[in-house]
């Protein structure tokens, strides 16, 4: 198995202290995630890791996905499949192959196949996902982001550790990618909450309607109200604006937190702007999980290596 912090309680970190850019975050806490996940720190962990039991109970010993050359999916399915002693296979969308995020999944075995641009379109198709397993199986072939009902299940484990973790929370605050692991706290959190993602991505409209899509065909219920919202992108996927960028070396100089720019800066980011417009109240509880994803800070010079 992959093996997980238990610890709940020294997860959830009080935010507060010095403003920053104006907020002292006094109401805000959060989860850490970044801190659990044995070798793949984050949310991803919980997404892979009842893909891979399931996989593993049918006597399946690789897995293969998709992802761009710095996604945080391949790069957490490289260290889980190899923990578990599992081949994995990564399909990685043209361009740069060289990173750094790669360079480690290929340490730990993950046999990287560069697909053309047009090429990864094509990625959903089924007739194209079968000759790529014809050619680089047999395995499962996961969806890219790990978008699975089996990650939903898993991603309820978070909501779990919230549950457990005890206190109110009046919001709990999630980055958004694929909706999976919103998802997977809708289904889990049992608490008199609201459950609000923040969308990574720009226009990705379609997300509720995928998110509610994915619970009705695994016949799962939402137990909290749940929203994404989707101006806090800060200029699309993986796009970094001036203030966010202000915001993340703000927050990591003020706090003992690291975050990055793709979900947890913009998540954080949006808490921040909320309770600054007065959107949120300042005497709400609001819990932000912090998913993880730190080692795509390598893909960003401006932030400090360490
Ligand atoms: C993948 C990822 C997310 C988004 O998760 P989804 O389940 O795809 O919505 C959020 N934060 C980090 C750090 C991630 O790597």
């Amino acid at each position: 198995m992959v093996t997980m912090k238990t610890d709940n309680a020294s997860d959830v970190q009080c935010l507060h202290g010095i403003p920053v850019l104006g907020q002292d975050f006094a109401n805000v806490s959060m989860l850490r995630l970044d801190r659990s996940g044995g070798p793949a720190p984050g949310n991803k962990a919980f997404k892979l890791q009842a893909v891979l039991a399931e996989a593993a109970a049918e006597g399946v010993g690789r897995v293969l996905s998709f992802g761009g050359a710095w996604s945080n999916h391949l790069h957490a399915l490289a260290a889980c499949g190899a923990q578990l002693g599992m081949e994995t296979v990564g399909f990685v969308r043209g361009g740069e192959q060289d990173t750094a995020m790669l360079a480690d999944a290929r340490r730990w075995g993950m046999r990287v196949v560069a697909l053309t641009r047009s090429d990864y379109r094509r990625r959903q198709q089924p007739a194209f996902q079968q000759s790529l397993v014809a050619t680089h199986g047999p395995g499962l072939l996961v969806p890219e982001g790990g978008a699975t009902v089996a990650g939903v299940r898993g991603c309820r484990a978070i909501a779990q550790r919230i549950n457990s973790a005890g206190g109110h929370w009046d919001r709990v605050v999630v980055a958004v990618g694929t909706g999976t692991t919103l998802a997977g706290l809708a289904v889990g959190l049992d608490t008199n909450t609201r459950l609000v993602g923040i969308s990574a991505l720009k226009n990705a409209h379609d997300l509720e309607q995928r998110v509610g899509a994915s619970l009705a065909s695994a016949g799962l219920h939402a137990q909290v109200p749940w929203q994404i919202l989707h101006d806090h992108h800060c200029g699309g996927f993986a796009r970094v604006d001036r203030r966010l960028r202000n915001f993340i070396l703000a927050v990591e100089a003020a706090r003992d937190l690291q975050l990055e720019p793709v979900y947890t800066g913009k998540a954080l980011l949006a808490v921040h702007d909320r309770l600054a417009s007065s959107d949120w109240r300042g005497d709400e509880r609001i819990l932000v999980i912090h998913t993880g994803g730190l080692q795509g800070r390598r893909g960003y010079p401006w932030l400090a290596e360490d």
